[in-house]
């Protein structure tokens, strides 16, 4: 996710109808033909829908200029997205988990397949679409291939849980339970690392190369990230001797302006060298 750009919300829309329907077909692979992998896979389909929703109103919940109350920007509002993925992926675990039941058996149609197979090729429609908007697709973190690959095993196991046990089938379900708690615990790393105010390699590098190249020398420099892309930080640096203060000011000026156009927020404070006279 880089924040920065708008996105073209028109094409996401469509995109999470597409997942939409994909879910809603799974869902009838276990309300017409009994497949609990089936329905595993498609509960995390509707997940991933309404996930789509919560990140395209954060994104651009995000984007709003700065103002009174939020002087450094909206940008963090950002990080609604992953937090309401979380709490929506973790809701469909234990709907998936209440939903499974004790394995008793059952007997599964092998039109479960179908549905599975239908389901993934809208779910992979949805990506294609997606990707027509580069920006937006990249912010939907949601619309991966891992999903793909959770449609196939489900309908492997629909197929198998019809041909010879309801318990492959099972299995399959508990197999994509399995990848939602990785999923959910993968991305509640990434969140906490995000917001913890992270010096972001590179970044730190860029701006004390732009210092040193006026011939300021650097005393501190302090860099963190808001979101992905957009970064705030202060620094100290001392002036050569030769440079009065006034010509400084002006020189730290040129390269916080530069800095802002590249997404760097700096504030500088210039020092006065205690060896010049
Ligand atoms: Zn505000």
């Amino acid at each position: 996710m880089s924040l920065g750009t708008s996105m073209n919300i028109r094409i996401l829309l469509v995109a999470l109808i597409f997942i939409f329907l994909g879910g809603t077909v799974k869902l009838m692979g276990f309300i017409l033909f009994s497949s609990k992998a089936v329905l595993v896979d498609g509960i995390t389909c509707v997940a991933a829908f309404l996930s789509g929703l919560i990140v395209i109103i954060t994104t651009r919940a995000a984007l709003k200029p700065p103002d009174v109350d939020h002087h450094y920007g909206h940008w963090r509002i950002a990080y609604g997205g992953p937090l309401g993925i979380l709490i929506i992926y973790s809701a469909s675990l234990g709907v998936a988990l209440a939903s499974m039941g004790f394995p008793e058996p059952y007997s599964v149609d092998v039109r479960a397949t179908y549905s599975a197979i239908l389901g993934t090729l809208l779910y992979s429609i949805a990506i294609l679409i997606a990707r027509l908007d580069p920006i937006g697709g990249s912010t939907l973190a949601v619309f991966g291939w891992s999903e793909v690959l959770e449609g196939l095993v489900s309908a492997i196991a629909a197929y198998a849980g019809a041909s010879y046990s309801y318990i492959i089938d099972y299995s399959g379900g508990i197999l994509i339970l399995g990848y939602l708690l990785v999923a959910i615990l993968r991305e509640s790393r990434d969140l906490i690392f995000k917001i913890s105010d992270v010096a972001v390699e590179g970044i730190e590098e860029r701006i004390r190369e732009e210092l040193e190249s006026r011939k300021l020398k650097i005393i501190s420099l302090r860099v963190r990230m808001l979101v992905p892309g957009r970064y705030a930080g202060d620094a100290t640096v001392v002036a050569p001797c030769n440079l009065s203060l006034e010509a400084a000011n002006i020189i730290v000026d040129e390269i916080t302006d530069f800095l802002k156009r590249n997404n760097i927020d700096l504030t500088v404070h210039i020092d006065k060298d205690p060896k010049c006279s």
